[in-house]
């Protein structure tokens, strides 16, 4: 379905970011991935799915490292059809005790690398009539939790640019959505069960089992590759007119 795309998925090394690489690769995509820690190991997976892969190493809080990872990748692919903005990073405090460096950090890599990707992806997306872009922001883009607030402020904010990137190409062949998950066991999220774990005095079962019941009636993780399946419908010509939505795949989470 999607041969002859590019997508480029920002954060793609690990979890969430991997899944819809890898989704969108089965569909025919060639893929440009980015993120930190094991490079190797992701860009070997996607290559075995029998499509083109290139690899750069932007650091998502600066624009400049944007810049030169939009451009490696119309120099490498010719264009980038499909722009999933993913990377992100979580801090857990409360607001008088949050690090400023936190907050700052992740403004700049949940928020902003958003609308830097966007605004050099959208021209050759315009010219070409086709584009879309998917972006990565999560049931707290819709709802608050305690002690998350640069998190929650950063998808909130995630969720708006998504309605005006839609509305500023809601007369071309582009498209724009959101994609807003619950709780999704990830490295970022094994974290929070860690703190729970010695917090608590939990074993790391105990500690997930908590962590679901105090918000998802499923009592169930969403999977990356549920995620990834999500991504294509929105790449698919079922999904032209499907503009500006916040998605949930939230286990009932905000259905409470
Ligand atoms: P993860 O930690 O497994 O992956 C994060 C990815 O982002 C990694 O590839 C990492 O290298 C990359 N990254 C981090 N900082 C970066 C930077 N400065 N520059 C470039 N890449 C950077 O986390 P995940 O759970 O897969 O999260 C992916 C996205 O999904 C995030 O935006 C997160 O907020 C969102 N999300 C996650 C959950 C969840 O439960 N895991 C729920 C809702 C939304």
């Amino acid at each position: 379905m999607l041969q002859g795309k590019t997508a480029l998925v920002t954060g793609s090394t690990s979890g969430i970011g991997l899944g819809i690489a890898k989704a969108l690769a089965q569909q025919g995509a060639n893929i440009v991935l980015n993120g930190f820690g094991d490079t190797q190991g992701p860009h070997a997976e996607i290559a075995a799915l029998g499509v083109k892969v290139a690899y750069h190493g932007a650091d998502m809080s600066k624009a400049s490292d944007i810049e030169a990872m939009m451009k490696f990748a119309a120099d490498t692919f010719g264009r980038v059809d499909i722009l999933v903005n993913n990377a992100g990073i979580q801090h857990v405090a409360k607001i008088e005790d949050f690090p400023v460096e936190r907050w700052d950090a992740i403004i700049a890599i949940n928020l902003s690398s958003a609308f830097h990707a966007t605004r050099l992806a959208l021209p050759a997306m315009k010219a070409n009539n086709w584009g879309r872009i998917i972006n990565v922001a999560s049931i707290h883009g819709l709802v608050g939790s305690a002690e998350k607030s640069a998190y929650v402020a950063a998808k909130h904010g995630v969720v708006g640019l998504t309605k005006v990137t839609a509305l500023e190409t809601a007369t071309t062949g582009v498209t724009c959505n959101a994609i807003c998950p619950g709780w999704v066991l990830t490295p970022l999220v094994q974290k929070q069960v860690d703190a729970k774990a010695v917090a608590m005095g939990l074993s790391n079962e105990e500690a997930k089992k908590q962590l679901l019941q105090e918000k998802e009636p499923s009592m169930q993780f969403t999977t990356p590759e549920e995620l990834g399946e999500l991504a294509v419908f929105f790449c698919s010509a079922a999904g032209n007119n499907v503009r500006g939505v916040a998605w949930n795949m939230d286990g009932g989470w905000t259905a409470q």
